[in-house]
């Protein structure tokens, strides 16, 4: 039976009143649903739920109206399921969310 790989995590402190720290709560959820790597398209969290799962896109949702970029709280090997036309995102634009304007 193959070992299941973990996908390494970083601990790091900003300060609650800025934009990340604000955003805190919403990119926690959003790295509690991030998939194993090699398993892109199973959230590890939601037993049995394809990723994105829903709880990875509303905070995904949260992060935007955050007015931070998705793309700096996803992993880079992921960037191209989300944004498969391009390697970086041009925007941050969640494809399968709902729409922002
Ligand atoms: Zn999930």
């Amino acid at each position: 039976m193959a070992e299941a790989v973990i996908r390494p995590m970083e601990v790091i402190l900003v300060a609650a009143g800025s934009p990340t720290g604000r955003a805190a709560e919403a990119i926690n959820d959003l790295t509690r649903h991030l998939p194993d790597p090699g398993e892109p398209d199973f959230c590890p969290t939601c037993a049995g739920r394809s990723w994105p799962c829903a709880v990875f896109d509303d905070a995904a949702s949260r992060v935007h109206t955050a007015r931070l970029q998705l793309g700096d709280v996803v992993p880079l090997d992921l960037h191209p399921r989300l944004w498969p036309s391009s390697a970086q995102p041009v925007s941050p634009v969640w494809p399968s969310g709902p729409a922002f304007e």
